[in-house]
């Protein structure tokens, strides 16, 4: 079975080409274009080149073509991208400005130049879709819950990657198994002791997710992905009465407002060096002291948020690195982890400084294990898109 993965960004068209033997996959091709003014061209030339390079014979050769969806309201979940997922992309582009107008232009195109390839969208809230009520509700007037005012939750197929690997490496393979086919047979009744795996994502956007038994109960991520901790240029978690505030003592628009909190806030605002945390901690050692204090805001948040969910769960059997930030930047993760052996987790250093690639980072008598996992969010679609072929059959 061959998959095309399709990332699309409001300039950029990215993709993987998998090919799976059995459950086994594969990652035969992947390349992308930047400053894409038309999908349309760009998707023919992708598949010129991977026919070129005998990747696939022909379109035929092409059993789906899987997309990172972020954000549909309502609609979640692994869910074949007809027209009514185009729509409500589009429906929902508010919460989602920068995502969701490509993935809808971009899944129309595919409609339009390949009919016949069957199309499958996994959303980025889609992990979430078990949120206790108690910690997916947010305390506003009832007509505002029912008009979508929740906790979404995103970075889902990173997160569900790192939950399920993790189980892994703690021998909990039936409760990787409860992760790995979430999306088709809902959580499980777990025997023996709970599972309790804290990941914590870091790149350009950063989340914080709880996952007990398998299945996520918690997120830091709430009604956009500019909510929880603080983003590269987005603000992260911020009082409601900041807004209306500095509407009357600035005189902003809200539009305004909500420019500046999607472009210039975030770890930009706090450094006021860039938005890139290899140079706000250059500068930080250099001694600039907004660069440091952004740095402190940002572990300040993380292990705000990992105590949390350690709290609410009654542990944890393994904290989580990943993405940009989470697998390269030994200095965060020390920092996050500090001052936690008395409540069992102890990292050791030296393998914490020179570990890039899937490690454990614990000395050996933590309690709690540590881990990077590299993300592989583009494997996580090609999966589910498979599995979602495989439990629908195309009609004949
Ligand atoms: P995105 O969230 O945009 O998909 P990534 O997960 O790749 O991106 O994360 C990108 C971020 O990772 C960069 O903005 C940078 O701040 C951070 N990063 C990458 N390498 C390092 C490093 N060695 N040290 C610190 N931060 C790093």
């Amino acid at each position: 079975m061959n998959i095309l993965v399709a990332n699309l960004g409001s300039t950029s068209f990215k993709y993987r080409l998998f090919h799976f033997d059995g459950s086994l996959a594969t990652e035969v091709a992947k390349g992308g274009y930047e400053r894409v003014t038309d999908y349309g061209k760009a998707i023919e030339d992708c598949l010129a080149l991977l026919s070129a390079g005998g990747f696939l014979k022909s379109v035929a050769d092409l059993d789906a073509v899987g997309f990172k969806t972020v954000f549909g309201g309502s609609l979640t979940g692994c869910v074949e991208a007809d027209e009514s997922v185009e729509a409500a992309l589009l429906a929902t582009a508010d919460l989602a400005p920068a995502h969701n107008p490509p993935y809808a232009a971009g899944i129309r195109q595919f409609r339009e130049k390949l009919p016949s390839v069957r199309r499958v969208a996994l959303f980025e809230t889609a992990f979430y879709q078990w949120l206790p009520e108690y910690s997916h509700r947010y305390a506003v007037p009832e007509s505002w819950y029912q008009a979508g005012v929740r906790r979404y939750g995103f970075h889902g197929a990173s997160h569900k990657f790192a939950a399920e690997r993790a189980a892994e490496l703690l021998d909990r393979s039936e409760v990787a198994e409860i992760t790995r086919s979430l999306y088709q047979s809902g959580p499980r009744v777990v025997a023996g002791a709970p599972l309790r795996i804290i990941t914590c994502h870091l790149g350009g956007s950063s989340s914080v997710t709880a996952v007990c038994d398998g299945v996520a109960i918690g997120t830091s991520m709430g009604l956009s992905p500019q909510s929880g901790l603080p983003q590269n240029n987005r603000v992260g978690e911020l009082d409601s009465a900041a807004i209306p505030f500095i509407q009357r003592k600035l005189g902003l628009t809200i539009q305004e407002i909500e420019r500046q909190l999607t472009n210039e806030s975030g770890l930009l605002a706090l450094s006021g060096v860039g938005n890139d945390l290899r140079d706000i901690r250059a500068a930080a050692l250099a001694g600039n002291r907004r660069a440091e204090v952004a740095i402190e805001a940002f572990v300040y948040a993380i292990r705000h948020w990992v105590g949390a969910f350690w709290f609410e769960m009654g542990g944890c059997d393994a904290l989580v690195f990943t993405a940009g930030i989470g697998e390269n930047s030994a200095f965060i993760r020390e920092s996050v982890c500090a001052g936690l052996s008395r409540m069992g987790l102890i990292i050791d250093t030296r393998r914490n400084d020179v570990s890039p690639i899937e490690t454990d980072l614990t000395c050996c008598d933590s309690a709690t294990k540590v881990f990077i996992i590299p993300a592989n969010e583009e494997l996580v679609v090609a999966r589910e898109t498979r599995r979602l072929l495989l439990a629908k059959p195309a009609a004949a």
